[in-house]
């Protein structure tokens, strides 16, 4: 259709028509004029809906606030080949980061606990976290953290410390852009490899179906997944893959620092409500030691891995408080309002994919102010 558009524009712009065949290009060339003019206008009106609705005084009379809780996982300074959303370009966390500190009040997680438990937030307020403790946490996110003077909490897993292996997520994304294979055949289906898109699509499948199971068979699964896909040749993470876990001579830094503060994420990364409640609480306990091992002080924040409602349970709670654990987020997506447990904070994904507008509109969570309109109209 393009490309017929364009015939008739070349045709009509060469003259006047002599024919009836002609004349037909005329009417269509000035019908094309027509919807391009139409276009445009729209495209003028949306850019200057958009421009207001992303104007901050706007995006404040749409925020439910008081706290928006971002989260974060990984920050890179190069493209990846096979682009994940959880890692995010430096100069668009950079460029984020200097539009939150301008709009909002930023602090650390343990004043934001503070400010909920005596109901004293104001001004719309939000909190920094990271998820799963990544190196790149501390070689590149870190720095902009200091330029900015902003707060942050890094929440570990903290297994992975001083290690080559990474979470299961990270060694499949792995796994899945380095196989030369063209297919992968698991559980009776087979997954196209044959381009970046195909393995995209196939990755999100198999780590969806992944998750489903108990944790111990999921780690089964994704290590035959991962020889399958490495035909034999170990597939690696190098030194300057993004998926490489933090070592201890970089959280011991991030632990001094008046910037940083660090919470349990699990041992292992494995999913709560799949474990029966004494590994759980293995897994949450070994978690909170470790970070307190390098900060000194009881640790009182944690993150639920894959942090959906159901992938926590009565039993992740009850061991959590008796930890004396005074903040845990989920990663149900909403801002923090009055009367949230807080053991079961919400916050919004950064999605590293995401425009600028969009960060904008998520931050003010507008898209979760129009979905609740939609509920409660439902
Ligand atoms: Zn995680």
């Amino acid at each position: 259709m393009a490309l017929l558009a364009g015939r008739l524009f070349d045709e009509g712009d060469a003259g006047f028509s002599k024919n009836s065949s002609n004349m037909i290009l005329v009417k269509l060339h000035g019908r094309e004029r027509l919807i391009r003019g139409m276009k445009s206008t729209i495209k003028a009106i949306s850019t200057g809906i958009l421009a207001t609705m992303l104007h901050p005084r706007v995006l404040k009379l749409f925020y439910r606030g008081p706290l928006t809780i971002l989260m974060y996982h990984g920050v890179i300074d190069s493209p990846m080949i096979m682009p994940d959303p959880c890692m995010i370009d430096i100069n668009v966390f950079r460029s984020q980061l200097r539009y939150l500190k301008k709009h909002f009040e930023v602090v650390s997680l343990t004043r934001a606990v503070e400010l909920m438990e005596h109901d004293a937030i104001t001004e719309p307020t939000a909190v920094i976290t990271f998820d799963d403790g990544y190196q790149n946490n501390y070689d590149l996110a870190y720095p902009v953290l200091c330029e900015e003077r902003l707060p942050a909490t890094i929440f570990l897993s903290t297994l992975f410390t001083d290690t080559d292996i990474s979470i299961w997520t990270g060694v499949l994304q792995n796994a899945f852009t380095l196989t030369p294979k063209m297919h992968l055949e698991w559980r009776g289906q087979r997954f196209d490899l044959s381009t970046l898109e195909e393995k995209k699509k196939s990755l999100s499948a198999v780590r969806s179906s992944l998750k489903d199971g108990p944790h111990q068979s999921l780690m089964d699964e994704v290590e035959n997944i991962v020889t399958e896909l490495s035909e034999g040749d170990p597939i690696s993470l190098d030194a300057e893959s993004p998926y490489r876990m933090l070592n201890s001579a970089s959280i011991e830094k991030l632990a001094k620092s008046d910037l940083i503060e660090l919470g349990g994420h699990t041992h292992s990364h494995c999913i709560l409500s799949r474990l029966p409640s004494s590994t759980q609480e293995v897994e949450i306990r070994k978690s909170l030691e470790l970070v307190e091992s390098f900060t000194g002080q009881p640790c009182r924040l944690f993150a639920y891995p894959n942090g959906k409602k159901c992938d926590y349970d009565e039993e992740s709670l009850s061991i959590l408080r008796e930890n004396g654990v005074k903040a845990a987020l989920t990663t149900e997506s909403g801002c923090y309002a009055p009367g949230t447990p807080m053991l079961e904070l919400m916050r919004i994904g950064v999605d590293a994919e995401a425009s600028m507008s969009s960060f904008k509109l998520s931050l003010f969570d507008i898209q979760g102010r129009i979905k609740g309109l939609f509920a409660n109209k439902a």
